[in-house]
């Protein structure tokens, strides 16, 4: 057994055990749904040479490794029993004069808008200012920006690496391709910790912001609308539609919010085609002149609130939902009941993110229109009924940094195609499955699915 003052003493970092000051706050990911697991051990990395430390204490321990860069992702990966190597010390962000940025993995999303705005550059990235733009990014990265740019990962241009055996790895396009492809859209634990990425940045634009929030709507028609309209709406356009029903709070509320590069009298009129369209009497929120990194901070998100105990499931969809299964979930939603928050989301893709073929990166899921969400308490059994009448109509994808352990198909739905090559580079990389979890990526592609993927 390897000494623990030895390697305490060898970080430039800290390290936490139960005994520790300290070690409650820094030992719990955002999710409170995955409070219960205790670590043995965290290290708070701040070099790179902690986290190769940190990797050859556990190979000698036989410790569970979790690696946690911004601590939330839905299915508790970022947490463990063993050794949480927690990333937040390595949150430096530069760019370069060509536009390349090189973040550390630990980032979270407010700090990179805000770093990136000094330099008038941005990323298509997610909402939720304390998402990491490592696991963002690692399992696709979807955002306001996306339909115009694509995936936060279409944008990434390298990583540092430490693998399972100590090493540190430079990949890119030339050096460990196959690497670099799976860190694209299948990277999350999967085959080292990404210590810094790097991105080739866009400039940042000026956006018009758009919001409603309707509560006496047809929202058939708004939502058969939506579909209709949204993804193939211009690329600079995104608009997304959230439904949430609230304890006693009747009726169901509609939530619009989105974003526009186009000038505001091509954005009015791209909405009114959708107003009428949806044939409802209904006003969005216009407002021009709004920085993209001050746009996300506009958007109240309260799923991101720590102290929630969140579940999710999505799904896909490559084409519109019947109707009798938009009713369906209508009746669902709006059902009377005591407690929480429940709400479905459907997020526009097309544009950019499908002009990437399916097996250029790890993210298989380049053919589809929108994403569902069905979110709501961790304890709120209405996510697998709501899940489960939208899932007929679905496309079987589901967006890999929306992990589902309640999914039986999981390899083919979050990697489609591209399973076998992502088996590949786990036996390439971690053919002992050092990082392993459930759902992680196998060594060789034996996963079977049980349903097909259309
Ligand atoms: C409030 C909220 C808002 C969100 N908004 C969006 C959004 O707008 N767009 C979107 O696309 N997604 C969004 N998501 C989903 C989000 O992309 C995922 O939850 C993502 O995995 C979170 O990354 P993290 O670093 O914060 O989480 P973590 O739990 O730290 O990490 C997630 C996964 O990545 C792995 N990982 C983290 N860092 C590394 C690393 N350095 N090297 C290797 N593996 C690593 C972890 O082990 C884990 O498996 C949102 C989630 C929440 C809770």
């Amino acid at each position: 057994m390897p000494d623990l003052v030895e390697f305490r003493d060898s970080l430039d970092g800290e390290l936490f055990s139960p005994d520790s000051s300290g070690y409650e706050a820094i030992r719990r990911p955002v999710n409170a749904a995955h409070w219960a697991v205790r670590p043995r051990l965290v290290v708070l990395c701040r070099s790179v040479s902690d986290v190769v430390a940190a990797t050859t204490y556990a190979t000698a321990t036989g410790d569970r490794i979790a690696i946690r860069g911004g601590g939330h992702c839905f299915a508790g990966r970022s947490s463990t029993d063993g050794i949480v190597l927690d990333l937040s010390g390595l949150d430096d962000v530069s760019v370069a004069g060509d536009g390349v940025a090189t973040i550390g993995a630990g980032a979270r999303l407010g700090k990179v808008y805000a770093a990136l705005h000094a330099d008038g550059r941005t990323l298509p990235a997610g909402c939720g200012s304390t998402v990491g733009i490592a696991g963002l990014t690692l399992g696709g990265g979807i955002g306001l920006l996306g339909r115009k740019h694509g995936l936060t990962c279409d944008r990434l241009v390298g990583a540092q690496v430490v693998l399972p055996d100590g090493r540190v790895v430079e990949c890119d396009d030339d050096h460990e391709p196959d690497l670099f492809w799976g860190l694209r859209g299948a990277g999350g634990g999967q085959f080292g910790v990404v210590t810094s990425l790097r991105f080739d940045t866009v400039p940042e634009p000026m956006t018009i912001r758009l919001e409603a929030n309707w509560s006496d709507i047809a929202l058939d028609d708004l939502v058969a609308a939506w579909q209709a309209w949204a993804p193939d709406a211009p690329d600079e356009l995104t608009v997304n539609l959230a439904l949430v029903s609230e304890v006693g709070s009747t009726p169901v509320q509609a939530n619009l919010m989105g974003a526009s590069t186009l000038d505001e009298g091509s954005t009015r009129e791209l909405l009114r085609e959708f107003i009428d369209r949806a044939g409802v009497d209904a006003t969005i929120d216009v407002r021009s002149g709004v920085p993209f990194h001050h746009l996300k901070t506009t958007f109240a998100d309260p799923w991101d609130a720590p102290e929630r105990a969140l579940r999710i499931r999505s799904e896909f969809f490559s084409h519109s939902m019947a109707h009798s299964t938009l009713a369906a979930l209508l009746t669902q939603l709006g059902e009377p009941r005591t407690t929480g928050r429940r709400q479905i989301t459907f997020t526009a893709m097309g544009g950019a993110y499908n002009r990437v073929a399916e097996d250029a990166t790890a993210f298989a899921h380049r053919s589809e229109r929108f994403l569902l969400e069905h979110i709501a308490e961790a304890d709120d059994l209405w996510v697998d009924a709501s899940w489960a009448i939208a899932h007929a109509d679905g496309s079987g994808r589901v967006y890999p940094n929306f992990p589902d352990p309640a999914l039986d198909d999981w390899a083919m739905a979050y990697h489609a195609s591209n399973y076998r090559r992502l088996a590949a580079v786990k036996n390439a990389y971690d053919p002992n499955r050092f990082f392993d979890f459930p759902q992680a990526i196998q060594t060789t592609p034996c996963q079977q699915t049980r349903r097909t993927i259309r």
